[in-house]
């Protein structure tokens, strides 16, 4: 089965080497060529647009920033949908929004293309160990012929139907829940200082109570100020942030702690922050 990578940031680098040691035929394409090189040294082909990469592939998967990204990739000029052949497979892994979902899912079945929501959970570290957690929805043939490639990504798939839409809701508040954990933790690590408390005497405490490796992995980036190289940049967590304020709007839901979470990621921006992990979210409340 041929496999087409889209997308080589600090997620899809490692997602297309796992493709390639799985044994799959590789084709990747990213916008800045240089990113290509390292994987085709190790065997993989490089597209110049991401038509030629799709036109190679029974399945693309796609590894972006965001909505606008994905669309350019998608629907833009040389885009993936004109290469895909019929009953081909677009597996979008990005963080994107409920509303783009449902449109990449209506623009590949107007073509007779499959698309299938599957962000992911976890950071580049997971995607390198072949780690992801992984939620599905889509069509059930298209996930049948996907579950393979997905599982020799994955430790972990969770298929979530057939509307593509929930996998990308659920997505979305997973990211709220890491988001208001983020919030939780500067606003204590901060208080406990005030009273002379180590952060990482106070994470060991907390740690014996929310025995996760959510809490011990950023509650570690904070206390050491590890922001950088980020694994998760600041502006990514705005736009997830946007996401879910988005996606609740659509259901009349609230989220007041995401919106609390934006005025403080905002705010970092503003400062410079954007291209630091999303952990010093601490920095901005400070
Ligand atoms: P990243 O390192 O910033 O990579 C972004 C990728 O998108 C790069 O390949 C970039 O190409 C490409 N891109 C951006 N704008 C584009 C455009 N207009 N046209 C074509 N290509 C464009 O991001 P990442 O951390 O890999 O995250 C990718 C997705 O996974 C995001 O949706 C993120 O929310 C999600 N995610 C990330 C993590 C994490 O911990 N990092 C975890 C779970 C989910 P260039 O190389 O040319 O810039």
């Amino acid at each position: 089965m041929k496999i087409a990578v889209i997308g080589l940031g600090n997620m899809g680098q490692p997602i297309a080497r796992n493709v390639l040691q799985a044994g799959y035929n590789l084709t990747v394409y990213n916008r800045t060529k240089q990113k290509t090189e390292e994987l085709v040294s190790e065997g993989a082909q490089a597209a110049d647009t991401p038509r030629q990469a799709a036109k190679t592939a029974d399945i693309v998967i796609t590894m972006l920033s965001d909505d606008d990204s994905v669309s350019a990739v998608t629907f833009g000029e040389n885009g993936l949908i004109e290469g895909l052949a019929e009953k081909g497979i677009h597996i979008s892994m990005s963080t994107i929004s409920v509303e783009f979902s449902e449109k990449l899912a209506a623009a590949h079945a107007e073509k007779g293309q499959f698309f299938l929501a599957a962000p992911v959970l976890g950071r580049p570290d997971a995607a390198e160990k072949a780690a992801l957690r992984i939620i599905t929805a889509g069509p059930a043939e298209a996930k049948q012929t996907a579950k393979p490639l997905l599982a020799s990504l994955s430790q972990q798939v969770f298929d979530v139907g057939e509307e593509s839409k929930t996998a990308n809701a659920a997505k979305i508040s997973i990211n709220f829940l890491l988001v208001s954990m983020l919030e939780a933790l500067s606003e204590s690590f901060l208080m406990m200082e005030k009273y002379g408390l180590e952060q990482k005497q106070f994470l060991e405490i907390a740690s014996a109570l929310f025995g996760s490796p959510v809490y011990q992995n950023y509650g570690t980036i904070m206390a050491e100020q590890t922001f950088e190289p980020a694994g998760f940049k600041m502006s990514l967590g705005l736009k997830d942030t946007n996401l879910a304020l988005a996606a609740a709007k659509q259901v009349s839901a609230n989220l007041p702690l995401a919106e609390l979470a934006k005025s403080h990621f905002e705010s970092g921006i503003e400062q410079g922050f954007g291209d630091l992990d999303w952990a010093a979210l601490i920095k901005c409340i400070k």
